[in-house]
């Protein structure tokens, strides 16, 4: 049998397999039948597939996060819709295979495999230190620009996954049409829309379900308390109902969290685990450090590396033993083969509302603007070898050898060589606080020294564990 067709049969019968295992979810069979063969499904998937990365703890990591990833969604439940769309569309994609044979034909790797987007900076709420508090309805994405880059991505990369951030993306709104416009332009693109909640009601939750190609992941700082600090009065009550709906309604949604040095500890925390995911049936969680950027600079507020290292030992813990999809962006770097910025095989490109095109979202130094390059004929390859992305993506194919994955971070966790990247290709400044922390000596000494204190506790974990395979703790 040809390759190409040994695929697509292969591609059938997962389809069905998991097709069984979204209706069999909530029965004893699924558990003791059904999940012990998508469990074998996931270890042969990654024997034939294993990255870039082939450590033994780098494998194991791989292994339990993806059985977590299906265990949650199926155990969970979704609108057969959506399942189909994460099933047919965005995972088992023969587009992808096509394209990245093109793709890798022209580059000499294989394409990024998603885009995130900030079509709006505009927001409802008034959080304490957010970007957002100073944004006006000119922050805006024009409509065709957003569209076009969802399009391009599918005919140039066969991607077909979207995240769509903030600003609150249910403030969108351009000439009449807003972000459910592009979800429904769009049926066979999978997004993923960071949210704070508090605009989904009923109806919102309904056309979610019936558009089924959408997973909102609410933010949320820890429990009441800790996340009205910083949201607002009220905001809870809020919150939670939006979750309520949308479990009402069997849109699979998840949680995301900005850990600090104050909720490090609360967010893994039994009392947290059991209320969002037991209680409120939210399906998944993302994690991100608190990143000394946009307002109110404050390196004091990133967890100590101390913190870092209970974080990575906590989130573990859950992944395994409660078969929860608890994903720790920086600490989870070896499920992911370390950083999967600046259009990396199968990592991404940041676009805010401005079309200026970040490395990443925690990266706010910018190569180029989408605006600029289709109004001189271009299209999204064009920014493939701009050379603030090469530096960084030659760097992540070497750390690949070398690296240690517990810091894969260049512009959180090797400062200095992020540094010398954005001065060296002049990459320019996403708003003036960015500006002036590239210049301060005081921020670069916070960082450089917060590196080297989280290199002396993450080496020997990195060895013993990663490179040598040998048992958690
Ligand atoms: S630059 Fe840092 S935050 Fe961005 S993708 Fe890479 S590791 Fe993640």
């Amino acid at each position: 049998m040809k390759n190409e067709s040994k695929i697509k049969l292969n591609n059938m019968l997962v389809t069905n397999m998991l097709k069984i295992a979204f209706n069999t979810s909530h029965t004893l069979l699924f558990d003791h039948v059904v999940f012990p063969v998508i469990e074998k499904g996931i270890k042969s998937a990654l024997n034939r597939v294993p990255g870039p990365v082939t450590w033994p703890g780098v494998m194991e990591d791989k292994y339990y996060m993806f059985r977590s990833m299906a265990y949650s969604s199926m155990k969970i439940g979704a609108s057969s819709k959506f399942a189909s769309t994460v099933i047919s569309k965005a995972m088992l994609s023969d587009l992808r295979m096509k394209k990245e044979i093109e793709f890798r034909g022209k580059f000499g790797f294989d394409p990024p495999g998603f885009m995130v987007i900030s079509p709006a900076k505009r927001c409802n709420l008034r959080c304490r230190g957010c970007y957002a508090n100073s944004a006006s309805e000119k922050d805006q994405l024009d409509y065709g620009t957003f569209t076009r880059i969802i399009e391009e991505m599918r005919e140039l990369w066969g991607a077909r996954f979207v995240t769509v951030s903030g600003g609150e993306p249910l403030m969108y709104k351009w000439h009449g049409k807003g972000v459910l416009d592009i979800y429904r332009e769009h049926p066979d693109s999978l997004f993923l829309m960071y949210t704070n909640g508090t605009l989904i009601s009923d109806r919102v939750a309904g056309e979610l379900y019936d558009l089924g190609n959408i997973t909102p992941a609410i933010s949320v700082e820890g429990m009441q308390e800790v996340t009205e600090q910083r949201r607002g009065k009220g905001v809870f009550e809020k919150i939670t109902r939006a979750m309520q709906i949308l479990k009402k309604h069997r849109v699979l949604y998840g949680i995301s969290v900005t850990a600090t040095r104050h909720n490090a500890e609360e967010i893994v925390s039994d009392k947290f685990i059991d209320y969002y995911f037991n209680e409120l049936g939210a399906a998944y969680a993302w994690v991100f450090h608190y990143m000394p950027i946009g307002r109110d600079v404050d390196p004091d507020l990133i967890p100590t590396p101390d913190q870092r290292v209970m974080l990575w030992e906590k989130s573990w813990e859950i992944v395994k033993k409660r078969k929860i999809m608890f994903v720790d962006f920086w600490n989870h770097g070896p499920v992911t083969d370390g950083c999967i910025s600046a259009g990396r095989p199968g990592g991404y490109f940041y676009i805010d509302w401005q079309a200026k095109v970040y490395p990443c979202v925690f990266f706010p130094y910018a190569a180029a603007n989408m605006d600029e390059i289709y109004a001189r004929g271009g299209n999204l390859n064009d920014l493939v070898d701009l050379p603030l992305y090469s530096h960084i993506r030659d760097w992540q194919f070497k750390y690949w050898k070398e690296g240690d994955l517990l810091r894969p971070c260049p512009i959180r966790d090797h400062y200095r060589m992020a540094k010398k990247f954005v001065l060296d290709t002049k990459a320019t400044p996403s708003d003036e606080v960015t500006a002036a922390i590239i210049k301060d000596a005081e921020y670069e000494r916070k960082m450089d020294d917060y590196d080297r204190e989280l290199a002396k506790r993450t080496t020997p974990i990195w060895k013993d564990i990663y490179l040598n395979g040998n048992r958690r703790r």
